[in-house]
């Protein structure tokens, strides 16, 4: 069985004060993460304030864009479109939530390696995605 990937229309993301420099990254291709200039953390989604020790020093780094498949899930009846839903952990060693695509969905395994790559929105404001490595 195959599932080929087909782009799907992707909601605008909210994008809420302080979430601008992320965007912007990703606009350019670049996938930031947030690290913790007290504890050396690194953590996604982005927040002001570290989730390990409440340091309010917390920075931009930019993510190496590779990744391994934690767990996913191919969703055939939500939509007309079938998709992906992954959990991706990043060589940073964080997890985000994102979508694999540009591929035979039935062909998504746990454990594989991704790597970054971006789709847009209705607005055209670049989304992290990943693809097989
Ligand atoms: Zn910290």
């Amino acid at each position: 069985m195959a599932t080929a990937y087909q782009d799907r229309k992707l909601a605008d993301p909210a994008i809420n004060v302080g979430d601008e420099r992320y965007f912007e990254a990703a606009a350019e291709g670049k996938l930031l993460l947030k690290k913790c200039d007290e504890c050396g953390e690194v953590h996604h989604f982005p927040r002001g304030v570290c989730p390990f020790c409440l340091s309010s020093k917390v920075d931009w780094i930019e993510a190496k864009g590779t990744g391994t498949i934690y767990s996913y899930s191919v969703t055939r009846r939500a939509g007309p479109t079938p998709y992906c839903i992954a959990y991706v952990k990043l060589d940073e060693g964080v997890t985000m939530m994102t979508n694999i695509v540009d591929c035979d969905l039935d062909s998504v395994r746990i454990g594989q390696k991704v790597r970054l790559t971006f789709k847009q929105s209705a607005n055209g404001t670049a989304i992290p995605m990943f693809a097989l490595a």
